[in-house]
């Protein structure tokens, strides 16, 4: 990875939950444009890594940077920093009382304090683009669980991040709407974005990702290119899980 074209930097960070680390020295650079799935066993640390780098944890020591400038602690930076950084969760969190469109326009009038108008058209365009056009007038509740995830995912780009993070976006969907939010992200990823995506989504890994990084115990234990990884994973304990889930 090319120092300039380095985006998101995560170096030597550890992270504590009273005695019990969950992050330990954990280092990865995300290069500009690039696609990095994340796999690993529940518990090793992927869920706190990914709060880590949106700040929505704090770590005990390492450095995590986007385009060169570290993260700070707290403060106005801080909401500007969440501006830069795009997280779609497992569960749905999108605000129930409001419509798809009002959930997709709240960060751009309330954080970049866009013109309510400019808002909407951005965001009908975002709604558009993920295949909810038809649904910008409804709430949360009448919508299936896939298309809340694509809404989700409007509702983060409606921020313009440099990045987007995904913790296990489809794990709590039905089956049947899994591919149509992959799909939203698969064509994410071939538009240029920048993405860390948490996911037991093999296809997905194999289809979209530019590198998968595999966790274990709070640690990275090795990251390869897709192809090399599903066919050669260098530890022992990727071939466990490997060998468990495939
Ligand atoms: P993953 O997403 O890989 O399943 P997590 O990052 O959610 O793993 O959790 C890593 C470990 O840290 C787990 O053992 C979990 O129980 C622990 N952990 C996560 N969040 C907290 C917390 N807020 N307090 C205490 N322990 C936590
Ligand atoms: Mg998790």
């Amino acid at each position: 990875r090319d120092a300039d074209n380095v985006l998101v930097r995560v170096e030597n960070v550890s992270k504590y939950f009273g005695s019990f680390q969950a992050l330990d020295d954990v280092s990865l650079d995300v290069n500009r444009g690039e696609v990095v799935v994340i796999i690993g066993p529940s518990g090793s640390g992927k869920s706190t890594l990914c709060r880590a780098i949106n700040r929505l944890e704090t770590i005990d020591s390492g450095v995590i940077s986007i385009d060169g400038e570290p993260l700070p602690a707290e403060g106005k930076a801080l909401a500007d920093l969440r501006a830069e950084v795009g997280m779609v969760f497992q569960s749905f969190n999108l605000f129930s009382h409001k419509t798809i469109l009002d959930n997709v326009t709240l960060g751009p009038i309330k954080v970049k304090k866009m013109k309510p108008a400019e808002a909407q058209e951005l965001a009908r365009g975002l709604l558009a683009r993920v295949g909810l056009a038809d649904q910008a007038e409804k709430f949360p509740a009448q919508l299936s669980g896939g298309q809340q995830q694509r809404a989700a995912i409007a509702r983060a780009l409606a921020m313009e991040p440099k990045v987007m993070l995904f913790d296990e976006p489809t794990s709590a969907l039905d089956p049947e709407m899994i591919t149509e939010v992959l799909d939203v992200m698969e064509s994410l990823a071939r538009g240029g974005m920048t993405m860390i995506v948490v996911t037991h989504e093999m296809g997905f890994a194999k289809k979209a990702a530019d590198s998968v990084a595999f966790m274990a115990d709070g640690k990275i234990l090795e990251r390869q290119s897709p192809e090399d990884f599903f066919a050669h994973p260098h530890t022992e304990r990727a071939r466990d899980f490997l060998n468990k889930i495939l």
